[in-house]
């Protein structure tokens, strides 16, 4: 029996989460769901946006499902939490996010395939939770401080994943930061690919300043396979990336360390469209098989099948025009799902 947690998150984050279960459910994995409270919901219940019954509910799965959050939209005051998501992320050490992108329609882009390892603990993102009560990144009303930083170890480590992914499947790594300006932090963490790059000499490898390398994406974004960047630049090149691919609702997100994982897909709460049924829930249909493959590495062999399934019956879906109004179809989500679940029963 696998059991996974399913935590819905704010804004169209019920619904895709809902969507990501009911197709894993309908695999034909021995699979229990438990449901903890984040977010928006969380925090009007326990005061909390991530209550300690979650995080020791989470503790007991073997990994799960995290919905979008609307962080932007929570009160400034008292809020300790103030994103759930990089709660979860230092609470488990997830340090390494690796989102993979793909073209499932023709965009007039080529078939895009790229995953990027974004660095997923620390960098700029790192102080969000300080700003409030301590004043420490507000010294005055109307200055405020963000601080990045960088470490060899974290650096090493996503550069280690990055590599591995890429040996595995015989494809090319692009390092990106901005070191000529950021310089320390830069240098740190390019060194730190370089030197897990002479580990693997058959991989290609290859830096790139992060304001060539966004021009480069759109320009010939079928020439790259794996980018390992650091937190910020990882977050937005992904978007960029599933905005090449054609919308943000088809790029799926994996966070892990190597005892926890925790599906999640690359966009937000996509605030403008929560709750009219009409929002793409294949990022995280996709997401969740990305976790039950992760899970597949660690135990039996039909979770990695299940996960194959899983994406082949989302492509499939896609290709015979059952499509979400956000890549030109007029499917709702609820529609989108089912005939996911129905491809997924012919496949199986
Ligand atoms: P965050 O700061 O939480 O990452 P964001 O400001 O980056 O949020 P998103 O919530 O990702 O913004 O939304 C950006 C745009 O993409 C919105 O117009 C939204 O409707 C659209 N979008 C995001 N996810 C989906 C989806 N799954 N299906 C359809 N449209 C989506
Ligand atoms: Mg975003």
């Amino acid at each position: 029996m696998i059991k996974l947690g399913a935590l819905d998150g704010d804004g169209i984050g019920p619904e895709i989460v809902s969507a990501a279960v009911r197709v894993v459910e309908a695999t034909d994995l021995d699979v229990e769901f438990i449901n903890y409270p984040v977010g928006w919901e969380a925090y009007e219940e326990y005061d909390s946006t991530v209550p300690q019954v979650t995080l020791d509910g989470l503790k007991e799965c073997d990994g799960w499902l995290l919905g979008p959050i609307f962080a932007g939209e929570y009160p400034e005051d008292d809020l300790a939490d103030r994103n759930p998501s990089s709660t979860l992320r230092q609470a488990f050490d997830l340090y390494s996010n690796v989102r993979p992108i793909r073209s499932y329609t023709d965009t007039g882009s080529g078939e895009i395939d790229i995953t990027i390892f974004r660095q997923n603990t620390e960098g700029f993102l790192a102080d969000r939770n300080m700003h409030v009560g301590d004043g420490r990144f507000m010294p005055t009303g109307d200055v405020a401080l963000s601080v990045r930083v960088v470490t060899r170890q974290e650096s090493r480590r996503i550069a280690e994943a990055a590599f591995a992914y890429a040996a595995e499947r015989d494809i090319d790594v692009t390092a990106v930061s901005k070191k000529n300006v950021l310089q320390h932090g830069g240098t740190l963490f390019i060194e730190e690919c370089e030197k897990v790059s002479e580990q693997y000499p058959h991989v290609g490898f290859e830096t790139f300043i992060i304001d060539a390398f966004s021009a480069e994406l759109v320009m010939n974004p079928t020439e790259y396979d794996v980018v390992v960047t650091t937190n910020l630049f990882g977050d937005i090149l992904s978007d960029e990336a599933a905005g090449i691919a054609g919308s943000l609702g088809l790029a799926p997100g994996l966070n892990h360390s190597h005892d926890h994982a925790m599906a999640q897909a690359t966009h937000g709460a996509a605030p403008d469209i929560a709750g009219e049924g009409i929002a793409n829930p294949t990022s995280m249909i996709l997401s969740a098989a990305m976790l039950l493959d992760w899970l597949g590495r660690r135990e039996t062999e039909d979770i990695p099948e299940a996960a194959t399934a899983i994406n082949n019956a989302v492509a499939q879906t896609i290709d015979s025009g059952v499509r979400t109004p956000d890549i030109g179809g007029n499917a709702t989500n609820e529609e989108f799902t089912d005939a996911v679940i129905a491809q997924l029963q012919i496949e199986t």
